[in-house]
């Protein structure tokens, strides 16, 4: 799950590090009483899952309230990389001298966390790394050792950053930021820009931040802060009722069981000529509640002209999964032509069963080709 920037910092306060206060807005009217209260200078930005944010026209300096007014109905509304303005944060505007970047993500390949830090801040990482790969300094932190202070002061040289009262800072915002990794059981906390003021004082400008979805149960606070209303709605609907699914932009419906067989059910259908409108994996089992779940999903976007159920049977057997289907659909009324390809443990009864008591618009197919230009064809 991601973390809009005021969330982050939010919880970068939380942990210590530096951010600068500020308030949320929906209108123009909102912006400017929050600027009102801050006071002097604000800085307006967009709150919207994506970064860029600056360079699309969703960060704006404002000198006063009603300036903050006016680059609040500015930036409202915008549309930034897809993702509609609907919300704003604004904060005492900062001097920045120097503009650096701090993060820790999960390095999968190491198995470990992995602190980077570089002088070269406020623009993408991913162009640092490209462009000037030797200016990020990388340390890894060994879980079960835990972080080190030694371990930032390594960091800090090997960024290169030699004023004593920016390491003894940076050192301190380091640790938190890695503490607040873990409590949070984050997958990436960033800060670019991490600032030095003129003055000297070091602060994070920005948060980009991500938690494991699967460790939320340990984190209501943090669950809590989902915006629903941003979600797309299907997609919303299928965490409601534990479906995995994720909205594609096609007319073919997808169900697979294993989130390896639904990819590759995506593909297939590329392959044959269609588009897919989803993925949607059934996971292990096949009942018939879970099928229903799916499909009432799956149906719920208009432009489903068919759909595919992918079915390999390996624990799961194919006759299981059958029952499941033939149940599902008596529960609910689908008028879409539905093709099923069964193949594995069973999948000879499986096949006979659909066969002796499927409606007219289900079809079987034996192979995930043959079923994919089946759904494509009727589609069309
Ligand atoms: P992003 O473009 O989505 O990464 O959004 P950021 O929060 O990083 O803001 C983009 C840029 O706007 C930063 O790199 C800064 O250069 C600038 N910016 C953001 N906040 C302030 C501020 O308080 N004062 C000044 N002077 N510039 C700011
Ligand atoms: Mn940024």
């Amino acid at each position: 799950m991601d973390l809009y920037e005021y969330q982050g910092k939010e919880l970068f306060r939380r942990f210590g590090i530096p951010v600068s206060d500020g308030s949320l807005a929906t209108t123009p009217a909102e912006a400017r009483a929050a600027a009102e209260e801050l006071g002097g200078p604000v800085v307006v930005k967009a709150q919207v899952l994506t970064g860029g944010r600056g360079k699309a026209g969703g960060v704006k300096l404002a000198d006063d309230a009603a300036d903050a007014e006016q680059k609040a109905d500015e930036i409202l509304g915008l549309d930034i990389n897809g993702h509609l303005v609907r919300k704003l944060w604004l904060e005492h505007a900062s001097e920045i001298a120097k503009e650096y970047y701090l993060s820790v993500t999960f390095d999968r390949g190491a198995k470990q966390s992995l602190l980077m830090l570089t002088t070269e801040g406020g623009v993408e990482i991913e162009q640092v790394a490209a462009e000037s790969p030797g200016a990020i300094a990388r340390l890894h932190v060994d879980p079960f050792e835990g972080f080190q202070p030694y371990q930032a002061r390594r960091l800090i040289y090997g960024a290169g950053i030699e004023a004593p009262n920016e390491q003894k800072q940076i050192a301190a915002i380091v640790e938190q930021l890695y503490c607040c990794y873990v409590e949070s059981d984050a997958m990436l906390c960033e800060i670019n820009p991490l600032i030095v003021t003129p003055e000297g004082e070091v602060k994070a400008l920005d948060s980009k931040f991500a938690v494991d979805d699967s460790a939320l149960y340990r984190h209501p606070d943090i669950a809590e802060m989902r915006d629903v209303a941003a979600a797309d709605p299907l997609e919303a609907l299928a965490r409601e009722k534990g479906v995995t699914y994720v909205k594609l932009d096609g007319s073919i419906g997808i169900l697979g069981n294993g989130a390896g067989l639904s990819m590759s059910t995506v593909d297939v259908v590329v392959v044959a000529g269609g588009s897919p409108a989803n993925f949607c994996d059934l996971g292990g089992g096949g009942d018939a509640q879970g099928v229903v779940d799916a499909l009432e999903v799956i149906t719920r976007d208009e432009q489903v002209r068919a759909i595919f159920f992918n079915i390999f049977g390996g624990i799961t057997r194919c006759d299981e999964v059958a029952r499941g289907i033939l149940a599902a659909l008596d529960q609910m009324r689908i008028e879409l032509p539905i093709v099923v390809r069964l193949d594995g443990t069973n999948a000879e009864e499986g096949r006979a069963l659909i066969a002796e008591s499927a409606p007219q618009n289900l079809f079987v197919e034996p192979t995930m080709l043959a079923a994919a230009t089946k759904a494509v064809e009727l589609a069309a």
